[in-house]
């Protein structure tokens, strides 16, 4: 069941002393100092900067500034200066980006005279589990792997805009049920290989306990702290995104993070390409993408959640898990798909390294599941051939589809990632 943290309680508080103060506009007190509400992401948590206490002289001024700078600020310094200042021998962190007089949490880094420690976190990476029997046939024996299928489908699915119909007599194509039929497979798979797995949703409804209706006053709020007109249409729109994505994936983020606390997370998606949702038709491309987290505006460091849980994923050292992770999956992934890679133009995602399926972007889910999490985006659903493999739906065997014999798509897309992270785990662990 849903339980609220304590800092999204607060902010919920934060939002009725809102509501509260509009009734005492009219008589401004002279003497009073405005504190602007803070500049944080729909429904986020107001960070505790005392959290990164743990974190004192847990970094070098150089691998701080390298991961800042190479994986998560898009443009470098351009999109964190004034908001985090590198000195010599610490970061400065502005808590709250609209209101300086607030202060700055001063980070310490490491220095050589300063014994090094592995950073606080509960998830492990794989040179921290126990060794391998050689050919063990249970290579992911006692890795606790999450699996996050994305979306929510069954009469969910007309809040998240991920379902469509082409041509008559088929089976509408659901993104949310399809990413649940790859988890069930993988499931079933990753524990026979001896890993511990849980699902962040096991049906077709929401883990979240919000609906369009409780979220109309907190999106109203969330318009006006934005300087943005709270009409009755912008209202409706910010409401069911604040259901479908960032009060469903925060609601999964708790569990993760707080019950499941796992090694790696892997976030299932099916990709589309643009087209008319009023009239559905097929498009041309088909491709195969692999994201980490990284890639940040300016426009979202100043917020200021999302600027500490960036700075989290830094002292956590969560990068180098994630690229090693995905290059691994990626190669199995291409093998087992046969998909083409897909290019971001640097400013929605941005290139880590040599692999060119592998981009960095900074999505909710990817940015709160506090361990390294694999995203994936492949199989652009309103493609010809992968419309039609999804009317074939789940059979056995093999099938043909333009002159190739395939499996049938969940378990296409289920297999490269189990033998993906069968490789990773034998060669790391
Ligand atoms: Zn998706």
């Amino acid at each position: 069941m849903r339980r609220r943290t304590r800092n999204q309680r607060l902010y919920r508080l934060g939002f009725m002393a809102l509501v509260a103060n509009f009734a005492f506009d009219a008589i401004p007190l002279e003497a009073e100092v405005e504190v602007p509400n803070p500049f944080i992401a729909r429904l986020g948590k107001l960070p505790d900067w005392s959290d990164l206490d743990d974190y004192q002289y847990t970094i070098t001024r150089e691998e701080f500034t390298y991961l800042l700078n190479h994986c998560y600020a898009r443009n470098q310094e351009e999109e964190y200066r004034d908001l985090i200042r590198i000195e010599q021998d610490r970061a400065l962190i502005l808590k709250q980006s609209n209101h300086p007089a607030s202060g700055w949490y001063d980070l310490r880094f490491r220095t050589d005279s300063l014994i090094s420690a592995t950073p606080k976190r509960y998830w492990r990476a794989p040179t921290e589990l126990d060794g391998l029997q050689p050919n063990s046939t249970r290579p992911l024996k006692g890795v606790c792997i999450a699996i996050d299928p994305g979306h929510i489908g069954g009469r969910w699915v007309i809040w998240d805009d991920r379902h469509f119909t082409i041509g008559k007599d088929t089976i509408e194509v659901r993104e949310g049920e399809m990413t649940l039929a790859v988890a069930r497979i993988l499931q079933r798979d990753l524990s026979l290989l001896g890993a511990t797995v849980a699902l962040t949703r096991n049906g077709n409804h929401p883990v979240t306990e919000d609906r369009v209706e409780t979220l109309q006053e907190e999106a109203r709020a969330y318009l006006r702290n934005r300087n943005k007109v709270p009409s009755s249409g912008a209202i409706a729109k910010t409401a069911k995104a604040m259901f479908a994505i960032s009060s469903e994936i925060r609601a999964r983020s708790d569990l993760l993070n707080e019950e499941f606390q796992p090694d790696l997370a892997l976030c299932l998606h099916f990709n589309a390409s643009p087209m008319n949702m009023r009239r559905p038709s097929f498009q041309g491309p088909n491709h195969l993408d692999l994201l980490i987290n990284g890639c940040y505006s300016r426009g979202e460091i100043e917020e200021d959640d999302t600027r500490f849980e960036m700075l989290l994923r830094i002292l956590q050292r969560i990068y180098y898990e994630e690229v090693r992770l995905s290059d691994a999956i990626s190669r199995t992934m291409k093998f087992e798909t046969r998909l083409p890679s897909f290019s971001y133009d640097g400013t929605n995602g941005m290139s880590v390294n040599n692999n060119d399926i592998l981009w960095a972007r900074n999505l909710l889910a990817n940015r709160v599941f506090m361990c390294p999490v694999v995203f994936f985006e492949l199989y652009c659903m309103n493609h010809h051939e992968v419309h039609a493999r999804v009317q074939a739906g789940e059979y056995r065997g093999l099938r043909e589809f333009n002159g190739t014999y395939r499996k049938n798509i969940y378990q296409e897309y289920a297999d490269g990632i189990t033998a993906g992270l069968v490789n990773y785990f034998r060669h790391r662990r």
